[in-house]
């Protein structure tokens, strides 16, 4: 368990949280709220709303304290900035995201293979024009074999499409990761969270249900940083 270090005073004037916090579940932003103290002080919460007004679309409570949400993420920037910054985790990261698709290999042996069949294909359909149009083939025959081309060659336009779309993709996301990886260069050692901070690295942020396992607590609290998404 994350000790509570920041008392309630550090951020009942501002909810550091606001806009960014969503329910794991329903995909609802969470409500912050205050938990009365014996000693007249409280503490903040944030819960969705949502499970209790519509439980058949939100079935477990989800909710979190203000100060256990706040060291949770304060750690995960410090973490995520020490594992960006090595090569090796960087390049895992990438890859791992990329492969979700295919990988960059094989893609780029696709094209090649699409490509050379496209270049073979115009021989056969200039033989057929040029068999039908000295009478060797008849222009029946020359229209079906016509179109068994055709389908193939559209079929390959469209394959290479898709792979284009796909490489430019994996391009797409290591720049990005790598936008990720600049802008928290700085926060290796964080000690205190902005609005500024979170508006700069952090997308948005989702709270699981939290369960007992083995007598232990558990929660999910997945950080979509800008960028780079979930790593
Ligand atoms: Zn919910």
């Amino acid at each position: 368990m994350i000790s509570a270090r920041h008392t309630q005073s550090t951020y009942t004037h501002e909810n550091l949280f606001r806009g960014i916090l969503f329910c794991a579940e329903c995909g609802h932003t969470l409500s912050l709220a205050h938990k009365p103290l014996k000693d007249g002080s409280s503490r903040g919460y944030f819960r969705c709303m949502y499970h209790y007004r519509w439980p058949e679309e939100c079935q477990k409570p989800h909710a979190i304290y203000y100060d256990v949400l706040y060291d949770v993420v304060l750690i995960q920037i410090r973490e995520t900035a020490r594992s960006l910054q090595n090569d090796d985790a960087f390049f895992a990261l990438v890859n791992r995201h990329v492969k979700q698709e295919a990988s960059p290999k094989r893609n780029a042996q696709n094209q090649a293979k699409l490509e050379k069949r496209q270049v073979e294909l115009s021989r056969p359909l200039r033989k057929l024009f040029e068999d039908n149009a000295s009478g060797l083939l008849s222009d029946e025959y020359y229209a079906d074999m016509l179109k068994v081309y055709q389908d193939e060659q559209a079929e390959i336009i469209e394959k290479l499409k898709n792979i284009r779309v796909e490489i430019n993709k994996a391009g797409d996301y290591r720049s990005n990761a790598e936008m990720l990886r600049e802008a928290i260069r700085e926060y290796l050692d964080i000690e205190e969270l902005t609005s500024f901070i979170l508006n700069k690295l952090v997308e948005k942020i989702e709270v699981g249900h939290r369960s007992v396992v083995d007598g232990q607590p558990q929660q999910d609290v997945t950080i979509v940083w800008r960028f780079a998404g979930v790593i």
